[in-house]
């Protein structure tokens, strides 16, 4: 979405003039990477940092390169249901400045450069725990078969799913650059099919109801933002049951009921 705002010639040129704005965080949404190469000009040509939030995206690649190696930092999470989940909360920044590498240290510990010394501002408790970073690195090596299964899921879905009703998120033209973390489709009367689907047992969810400019926090400072696309979208996207574990029957009864809904 990031990309799409900046591609526009007409917020390009709204971003630029507002000199206030210093960064641009990329979230690489459902596990599919944005153009980073056009944003990475974009922001390069106007002097803003970009920050790559990864943590729908662990392992996605364009031509060999990582995502969360574009920008200036790349955050991952480690919550259970992403792609690399630990047993309960984590998550990482990778970056390869060495500067910021160091803040960051202090940032997720009290802002400390060194015991009970505090050097840097709003530093918190923010340390990944040391068993749920055991449990992550027996899970690390796994991961590239995970995603190859769950892009093959999503490719099943997006060759056998003919409902003139859904339209399929367009997985084969990503390639790497895709790992499948959501399958999210839309549908016009979302909501008939979200109900055909509870009725035969078939998990699935609205990845995101409330797009960001109209949640109640933001209400204020986002009161004369415009999105028709991300609202009409709102209302039309679910995600199908997508992950490793899933099975070739159980994939071939979700796309029997999404067929016939
Ligand atoms: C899960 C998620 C987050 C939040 O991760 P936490 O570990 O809860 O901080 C941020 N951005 C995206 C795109 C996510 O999917």
């Amino acid at each position: 979405m990031a990309a799409a705002w900046l591609a526009s010639e007409k917020n390009r040129r709204k971003t630029v003039q507002s000199k206030r704005l210093k960064a641009v965080i990329v979230t690489h949404l459902f596990g599919c990477m944005v153009d980073m190469k056009r944003v990475l000009e974009i922001c390069a040509e106007n002097e803003i940092k970009v920050i790559e939030d990864c943590a729908q995206a662990h392992g996605a690649s364009i031509e060999g390169k990582m995502a969360g190696s574009f920008g200036a930092a790349g955050c991952f999470s480690f919550y259970p249901t992403k792609n690399l989940g630990a047993l309960g909360d984590g998550g990482a920044v990778i970056t390869s400045s060495v500067a910021l590498a160091d803040r960051l240290r202090s940032l997720r510990q009290y802002g400390w450069k060194e015991k009970y010394h505090t050097a840097v501002l709003n530093g918190r408790n923010s340390r990944l725990d040391d068993i749920q970073a055991s449990f992550l690195r027996v899970k690390l090596p796994l991961l590239k078969s995970w995603n190859l299964r769950r892009r093959k899921i999503a490719a099943r879905y997006c060759e056998l799913i003919t409902s003139e009703q859904v339209t399929c998120p367009p997985i084969d033209s990503y390639g790497d650059a895709c790992v499948a973390h959501l399958f999210v489709v839309r549908c016009v009367d979302r909501e008939r099919l979200r109900n055909h689907l509870i009725a035969r047992n078939i998990g699935c969810q609205i990845h995101y109801p409330v797009p960001d400019h109209l949640q109640e926090a933001w209400m204020d400072t986002s009161s004369n933002v415009n999105l028709p696309v991300t609202e009409s979208l709102a209302s039309q996207v679910l995600s199908l049951p997508c992950y490793p574990e899933l099975e070739d029957d159980e994939i071939a009864f979700v796309i029997r009921a999404v067929n016939e809904h």
